[in-house]
């Protein structure tokens, strides 16, 4: 096992495309490490110049306390799981699986027990006599980390090798591959622009931008304190709602008079916005302690949960979560208050977290 150490890395590709612009990771042994981004923010590319199957153009790539960059992929000692399966068709399950180890040299009785070891981690028993075209997409995707397993690589690296499922399908396979990775302890490297696998699945999640990494931090870190407007507005379904405010008496003062508490530190003579989450925020009778008036413009009964959006005034589409018990209709006036909490404090101008 190792872990992976990413230096100054820059691609740029023949077209003169940058890709990424400037990316250092570390990744720790051991660690489940998610890299999170909109398409084309360099995630893939990141993942394949650590793979060995891209070339960067500078910067340093570490396995271990090997210096990797330029060795080919196979001497990487690492695996690879991409969002095809990209199985033999013509291979059974336990043809498919023995491939890489057979093509390594490895003796068959050795094959033959790492073939076993993996199909009963991944519950592949029964498939082991299929060809690809007789197994499920859910079911393919387990054979493809069991290849990938087989071959017991120093860490995995994983390109959002669960896109082609379907949404319950998806949901089953993260919960396996997170135990999995507990179970083994190998290092493993995720990528996606889900932020709900992200955060489910991420002991840390790198949240890339326009080839630049914006925010390193658990999931918690980066759902409580995004480090920029970005991340603030990348992170949490509904996003963030982000509140231009200004700093009156030691308060924080949003538009139509909202209150928030304002963090410690606050920077004067700058144009800032707070990050509010949803459920941050509460929707009241009208005229309950603390609240401003404001409307509800519409409700979505999610069963388990209502998001309403409201009009303070000042403020148009503020979202706010509330348990499916409270109920108002569309239209209806009502307050709005701060639920509690500090939020986090951002600049307009620079689109930083500030305080
Ligand atoms: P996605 O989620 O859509 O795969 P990504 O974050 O993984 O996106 P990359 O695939 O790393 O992004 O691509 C980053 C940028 O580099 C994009 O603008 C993309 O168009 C460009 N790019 C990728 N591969 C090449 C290539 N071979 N030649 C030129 N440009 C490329």
């Amino acid at each position: 096992m190792a872990g992976i150490e990413v230096t100054s890395l820059h691609k740029r590709y023949p077209d003169g495309t940058v890709a990424v612009e400037h990316v250092d990771l570390s990744i720790g042994d051991g660690e489940l490490f998610v890299m999170l981004g909109p398409s084309g923010c360099g995630k893939t590319t990141t993942l394949r110049a650590m793979a060995g199957l891209e070339r960067q153009t500078s910067g340093d790539i570490r396995i271990g306390s090997t210096l990797v960059n330029d060795l080919p992929p196979a001497e990487r000692d690492i695996a690879m799981v991409f969002q095809f399966y990209a199985l033999y068709p013509h291979l059974k399950t336990r043809d498919n699986l023995a491939f890489p180890l057979r093509a390594e040299g490895l003796p068959e009785s050795e094959v033959r027990e790492r073939v076993a070891e993996a199909s009963r981690m991944m519950r592949l028993d029964a498939l082991l006599d299929r060809r690809p075209q007789r197994l499920s997409g859910g079911e393919q995707q387990r054979v493809a980390l069991a290849r990938a397993l087989v071959r017991r690589p120093r860490a995995f690296l994983m390109d959002e090798p669960l896109t082609n499922l379907d949404a319950e399908l998806r949901a089953d396979m993260r919960t396996e591959i997170k135990h999995l990775q507990a179970q083994l302890g190998t290092t493993m490297v995720y990528v996606t622009h889900d932020q709900v696998e992200a955060m489910s699945l991420g002991h840390r999640i790198a949240i890339l931008n326009k080839g630049r990494v914006e925010q390193v931090g658990t999931p918690l870190e980066v759902y409580d304190r995004p480090a920029s407007l970005f991340c603030a507005a990348f992170i949490g379904s509904p996003p963030m709602n982000l509140i231009e405010v200004e700093v009156d008496d030691g308060s924080l003062r949003g538009p139509g008079g909202l209150r928030l508490t304002p963090p410690a530190g606050l920077p004067r003579d700058r144009t800032l916005v707070a990050g509010v989450r949803p459920e941050a925020l509460e929707v009241t009778v009208p005229g309950a302690e603390g609240s401003v008036p404001a409307r509800v413009i519409s409700a979505e009964v999610l069963g388990d949960e209502i998001i309403y959006v409201l009009d303070n005034g000042g403020e148009r589409d503020v979202r706010v979560r509330m348990p499916p018990t409270v109920r108002f209709a569309a239209d209806a006036p009502v307050g709005l208050r701060h639920a509690g909490g500090t939020p986090p404090v951002y600049d307009v101008n620079t689109e930083e977290l500030v305080a």
